[in-house]
């Protein structure tokens, strides 16, 4: 049979740490500080696999189990030398739920279990305390009844009636009526008061008498512990969180010790250190004559633990080391031994009982990415962990706090947030309103910080989104325009904030009843996608050689490469100082958007309505030297790294002029009328342009344009190898499907390198490979790469095509997939593993058989995201690319994955 029950105590411990799967985060810490001959209460832990034996057995417990809590129930009372139920000697229990991982406040603990009318004359005789008894007496009552009788019973109070509120707000009446300031001032006469108004309450409300057995008692509070990995707020942060519900809780009944028994005995919280800013100083928090729920609650303002983290809000209150220093050195002791042994920073719970101190959990705490860090390098400094280990403490997504300016957290706390959306661009950012493009871009010439507010972004709006501090959108996805844009900046960015009304024409938005107008001040938080009125603090996340430190610690680590999408020389010289290795997405149609590009951009427009051949050649023989330019100074500021250069992708009509200026100018250089020029621009229109003429298809249609593309690629490269730099270009072909398209662009490709290399008499070293995001490349990859010499996956079409949804329409259903939990995850973000993840998998496996050093990347949006970047690295990918602000994310995540597969 199972063994259920896994005793702790000062001897014959049975769990230890590396035990959390069964025993729970805090059963398993509790029997190792007790290995530790650490003060600890004994007690004993119920395992999490019974967690499901119990919901299978319909909410009982079998006669088994009873047996073996009898068991470790005499072992804990021989170690307390006290008994549970006993009228003269009465030991109390403690039962608290603890799963795997911690999920703070979302499961139930009662406290003080085991008082009765039996007991309490024991108690208060033994105590001589009458008032701590009755003050422990009503903390069971109003746990019990909360706990057990009301939410372990799935009934469901109206909205400030729920029977802990009630039984408060009798407490609060009788402090008012008394002249009571706080709790402590209660006397044990009117505890004793309470105690009975509450029971009285209680079988008002619920109908049922509080139990007076300990028996009832603890087999009552043991079942709601378990019962609440199944309440509403356990389930809903198990969603979030992704934690399976088969996992289960623990339940540990542990002996009670009193931090309420009077002057001399106190309560607290501690972490080994600054949880905020990593400092290595104990910090800490205590109150004295209170329980344990009392620090968190703030019903009082706790003490700081020692004179040297004391802060404004409790500088004038006495600290644990001042007051009770014999304490406070044992715990600094145990601080100290537990960082050793854990080495890490621990987050901890102590009760002093009469100046006896006691050990009531502690596990690895959580902490901000600035305190990850410094904790890590400090810790290695330290020799308490290696290099190996000090990476695996930063979260990659932690490393965004340190590349962003962020709001607040402090600030925030006390500002409601008056709309929501998705968190696309992490950072914080605070300014004007704008409602244009034009007006951002004029916002920031005139030494303003502005926010731009957009229904949605489009193309045109790059300038204003560059010039604004943040954007914020009430449609679009996380992968919408906006948001792309904005992450490749490392620039704040809401997006979809659905519930925000825009009239333009007035220039306003509003959100309920509240009107915003242009040059009102809001706050965004793009790590959180929540919008705040006026401006909220900032934290300046500036260049910190720490931060410098570890990554270089991080790179000898690394195996996978990790290159950067980038498409200008700017962008790629920001990504270099991020620590990219070359560029893995260089998108040529991006020299005809934003500013500077007018000129290209209208030669590209006399060759997309071109009425001839000829015709189209000359004007694709005019924009070659626009296309050199930019690539040949993106190739430059790469020197020495690869630099994979994609040919033109989009549909041709994206390009045609719009506006009556433009179509005027264009009919004039073409000598055709204006008429002609609509038409022909109209001709080009498809009804789904993303799966029509592009990439390519293109190529294949105008040979020509492609052999511009490969001789001004490899020209440039010429050139700059005459100069004596080492540039490496890759020229990539997307959305190809058959081994047949990359066969029709290849000799062209040999003709020209040829032609380039005999021309200028250097060698020009350039792979020819392909993008990969068609199912149907992956499924025939063996063929595809017998012509490509790399494949790079475009996981952003892969995805569309794969899961057959429009990736700029996704907005209309995402919400609810995730809601419903359909998906878990959106997969233009991180790799849907089990699918899209699939046709990965056998594209490495396929091309690799026919080409063992086939050069595999990622060049979507996914190769920044830290779980996507893990699933590459178990693929075999020899790199992955994201955008420059993501690339100490992606180096990090990949470090991680390496360390993990040793
Ligand atoms: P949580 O996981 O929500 O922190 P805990 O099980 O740790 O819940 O318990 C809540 C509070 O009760 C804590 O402050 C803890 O220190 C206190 N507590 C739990 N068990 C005991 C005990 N045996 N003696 C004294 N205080 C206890
Ligand atoms: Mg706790
Ligand atoms: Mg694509």
């Amino acid at each position: 049979m199972a063994k259920y029950v896994y005793f702790f105590g000062s001897k014959g411990t049975d769990g230890d740490a590396s035990m959390k799967n069964l025993l729970g985060g805090k059963g398993a810490n509790l029997a190792e500080m007790a290995r530790l001959e650490m003060p600890v209460p004994a007690g004993f832990t119920i395992t999490t696999e019974f967690c499901s034996v119990y919901f299978d057995a319909g909410r009982k417990f079998p006669d088994s189990l009873k047996a073996e809590v009898a068991a470790a129930l005499k072992q804990t009372e021989a170690c307390m030398g006290m008994k549970y139920g006993d009228p003269d000697n009465p030991l109390l229990l403690s039962c608290r739920s603890g799963a795997r991982k911690s999920m703070p406040g979302m499961m139930e603990t009662v406290l003080n279990v085991g008082l009765c009318s039996e007991t309490i004359p024991g108690l208060i005789k033994k105590s001589g305390n009458e008032r701590f008894v009755y003050d422990a007496y009503r903390r069971l009552i109003t746990m019990y009844s909360d706990v057990v009788m009301e939410k372990a019973e799935d009934v469901e109070p109206a909205e400030g009636q729920g029977i802990r509120v009630q039984l408060e707000r009798i407490m609060e009446g009788m402090k008012e009526a008394k002249g009571y300031e706080s709790d402590t001032d209660l006397k044990a006469a009117d505890l004793k008061e309470l105690c009975e108004a509450y029971k009285a309450k209680i079988k008002q409300v619920l109908g049922r008498q509080f139990p007076d057995s300990p028996e009832d008692q603890l087999w009552g509070a043991t079942g709601a512990v378990f019962k609440s990995w199944n309440g509403r707020r356990a389930v809903s942060y198990r969603r979030i969180e992704g934690i399976p519900g088969e996992w289960g809780t623990a339940c540990n009944v542990q002996s009670m010790v009193f931090g309420n028994m009077g002057e001399s005995s106190a309560t607290g919280v501690a972490f080994t250190r600054n949880p905020a800013t990593g400092e290595n100083k104990f910090y800490g928090e205590w109150l004295v004559n209170a329980q344990g729920e009392d620090v968190v609650a703030g019903i009082r303002t706790p003490n700081p633990l020692n004179e040297e983290t004391k802060n404004d809000q409790n500088r004038h209150l006495a600290s644990l080391e001042k007051e009770w220093p014999e304490s406070y050195k044992e715990l600094d002791d145990i601080r100290t031994a537990l960082e050793k042994h854990y080495k890490d920073m621990q987050d901890i719970e102590f009760t002093i009982q009469e100046g006896t101190l006691y050990m009531l959990q502690c596990r690895s705490g959580k902490r901000t990415g600035t305190a990850a860090l410094n904790m890590a390098m400090d810790m290695l400094a330290e020799g308490l962990i290696d290099g190996r280990t000090a990476i695996t403490r930063v979260a990659p997504a932690q490393l965004d706090e340190l590349l962003h300016p962020i709001v607040d957290a402090e600030a925030e706390k006390d500002a409601e947030a008056f709309v929501s959306g998705l968190p696309a661009g992490p950072g914080g950012a605070r300014g004007e309103i704008v409602f244009t493009s034009p007006d951002a871009v004029a916002a920031e010439k005139a030494g303003k910080t502005c926010i731009l507010v957009r229904e949605e972004t489009n193309p045109e709006d790059v300038e204003g989104m560059r010039a604004a501090a943040g954007i914020l959108t009430a449609r679009g996805g996380m992968t919408s325009h906006a948001a792309l844009v904005a992450r490749g900046w490392g620039k704040c960015c809401i997006v979809g904030a659905g519930a925000m009304k825009i009239n333009m024409a007035a220039k306003t938005m509003s959100v309920g009843g509240k009107t915003f107008k242009q040059g009102d001040t809001i706050t965004l938080n793009g790590t959180r996608g929540l919008v705040y009125e006026g401006a909220l603090a900032m934290i300046d996340a500036t260049e910190n050689p720490r931060f410098q430190e570890f990554m270089k610690i991080v790179d000898e680590h690394r195996t996978m490469g990790v290159r950067t999408n980038a498409d200008t020389p700017e962008d790629a010289r920001v990504a270099r100082e991020f620590g990219a290795e070359g560029i893995g997405l260089f998108r040529t149609e991006h020299m005809f958007y934003g500013e500077g590009s007018e000129e290209a951009l209208f030669v590209l427009r006399k060759m997309i309505h071109a009425g001839s051949n000829d015709e189209r050649n000359a004007a694709i023989d005019e924009l070659a030297p626009f296309v050199k330019r930019d690539i040949k100074a993106t190739l430059e500021a790469m020197d020495t790294l690869p630099v994979t250069v994609r040919l033109l992708d989009p549909p041709l009509h994206e390009f045609v002029p719009q506006s009556e200026a433009a179509q005027d100018e264009l009919a004039k250089a073409l000598g055709i009328t204006v008429d002609e020029v609509k038409k022909r621009g109209a001709d080009l229109h498809e009804v789904n342009p993303m799966m029509g003429h592009r990439g390519v298809r293109l190529g294949i249609t105008y040979p020509y344009l492609t052999e511009m593309q490969i001789r001004v690629i490899l020209e440039g490269a010429a050139e700059l190898k005459k100069e004596g730099k080492a540039p490496h270009p890759e020229i990539m072909v997307p959305v190809t499907g058959m081994v047949e398209e990359l066969d029709f662009v290849k000799p062209i490709f040999d003709r020209v390198k040829q032609q380039v290399e005999a021309q200028s008499g250097v060698e020009v070293g350039c792979l020819y490979g392909t993008m990969i995001e068609i199912p149907r490349a992956c499924l025939t990859a063996d063929k595809m790469a017998k012509t490509a010499e790399f494949f790079s996956f475009g996981t952003n079409d892969l995805t569309q095509m794969g899961f057959g949804y429009s990736r700029d329409d996704i907005g209309g259903f995402l919400g609810d997939y995730l809601e419903e939990g359909i998906l878990p995850a959106d997969p233009f973000q991180t790799i849907d593993q089990e699918g899209i993840g699939q046709l990965i998998q056998m594209a490495v496996e396929r091309g690799r058989a026919t080409r063992p050093d086939l050069k595999i990347g990622i060049c979507g949006e996914q190769g920044g995201d830290p779980a996507s970047v893990e699933f590459c690295f178990k693929a075999g990918l020899n790199y992955v690319s994201c955008s420059p602000y993501r690339v100490p994310i992606a180096r990090l995540a990949a470090a991680q994955a390496a360390v993990q597969a040793k």
